[in-house]
This record gives structure tokens, sequence and C-alpha cells, in this order.
């Protein structure tokens, strides 16, 4: 069983993959919030502006095994290319198992994730966004495709994630009141350490889902 918040096609906004179209599936829950304002303080992550507590949105719902989420792909997919499928959340990896892989995988289909790292992700997704929220220290996946570094983060230093093993090393300008800020602060970031690239949320931008 899947919970499951919503299920879009739009274009992937942020990082390497950004302007590709892709269908998003955006599993219900969370390890770092609960997803409830009252809980924010108290939560490891505070700066969530992600809805997915539930499973009421778009094409969301308690999907009872794999082929069930295949089928709904299938239907909002219309293209003859590989079906480029993006998991999220919430954190998708504390549902995304080798059976909904295998079933994606089956059809051809490309298996992204965009992941807190707070999980190790199963064998054979084909792309790895790890987004950390915590020290280096306590992350359990260390690899992958990109890692995207919300900034500032207190406490969260870009060079201590800069060993780990990705080919894209991504700083993303905290959403906010400080927006403007973040942005300027993540532009001199990135000039002064070219190792870094800026990564914009651009589907904010086109006022895309
Ligand atoms: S880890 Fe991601 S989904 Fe979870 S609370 Fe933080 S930003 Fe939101």
């Amino acid at each position: 069983m899947y919970s499951v918040k919503e299920i879009f096609y739009s274009l992937q906004g942020e990082g390497a993959q950004s302007g590709r179209p892709a269908i998003f599936v955006r599993f219900a829950g969370c390890n770092f919030w609960t997803g409830r304002e009252e809980d924010r303080s108290s939560a490891i992550c505070k700066f969530c502006d992600t809805d997915f507590v539930g499973t009421n949105g778009t094409l969301g719902g308690k999907y009872p095994n794999a082929d069930s989420i295949v089928e709904v792909i299938k239907k909002n997919w219309k293209s003859s290319q590989p079906a480029y499928i993006i998991f999220t959340g919430g954190e998708p990896l504390l549902q995304l198992d080798r059976f909904l892989i295998d079933a994606i995988h089956h059809e051809k289909w490309i298996v992204a994730v965009e992941t807190n790292g707070s999980v190790s992700a199963p064998a054979n997704i084909d792309w790895i966004c790890v987004s950390p929220k915590t020290p280096v220290s306590s992350l359990m996946q260390t690899c992958g495709n990109e890692l995207k570094l919300v900034y500032p983060q207190k406490e969260l230093e870009p060079a201590d994630f800069e060993h780990l093993n990705f080919k894209h090393f991504f700083i993303q300008p905290m959403d906010g009141l400080d927006l403007k800020k973040n942005t300027a602060l993540a532009i001199d970031f990135c000039l002064s350490n070219p190792k870094w690239k800026l990564s914009l949320q651009n589907h904010k931008y086109l006022n895309i889902r």
C-alpha cells in the first residue's frame, strides 16, 4: 500500500534536470516534519513549503500496489518517449521500494527520486537527488547524481558535503520572506566556490506546479 498525496505532469523546475517534462508522484508523509504548522518549531526541518499531508491532492489516494500507480502514470504520460518519473514528498524513500521501481522499469521508464538523504535508497534508481536538511554525519544516502543544498541553513556548511560522491553540487536559495537576500547570498557563494552551481526553483517563477 502506498500513500500518495498527488500525481501530476509538469516540468522539473530545479537542479540538473530543470526543464524536463516529468510525472511527479508525491508520497504523503515525512520523517522531518509532521506537516502541521503547530509542529513546525520543533521539527527537524523548519522551512518546508510543501503540502505532503494526507492523500487528498490530484490523483492522490491509497494505492494498493505498484501496478495501480503504473496505471495512473500511463494515463498521464501521452508520449512514446520513456516516461521520466520523479518520486518526491514528503520523504519518498519511506515508501519507494523495489516493487515499484521494478514496475516502472518494466515499462522502460526512468526512476528519479528527491530525498532528504536520511534513508538509504534502494538499488536501481536512475537519478538520485539528495537535499540535506541535517549534518553530513547523519546522512544515510551519501552518493547519487546531484546534491542540492537549500541555502543558507543553520549549521549546514556546503564544504562539509563536497567530499560526497555526487556528479552535480547545487546551491538553491531558501524560499520565503528572505528569498531575495538568500538568492544574493547563493549567487555570491557560487561565484566564490565554483564547484557549486546555482539552482533556482523555476516552477515558482513560471507559476507552474
Ligand atoms: S525534508 Fe523535505 S518534505 Fe520533509 S519537511 Fe523538509 S523540506 Fe519538507
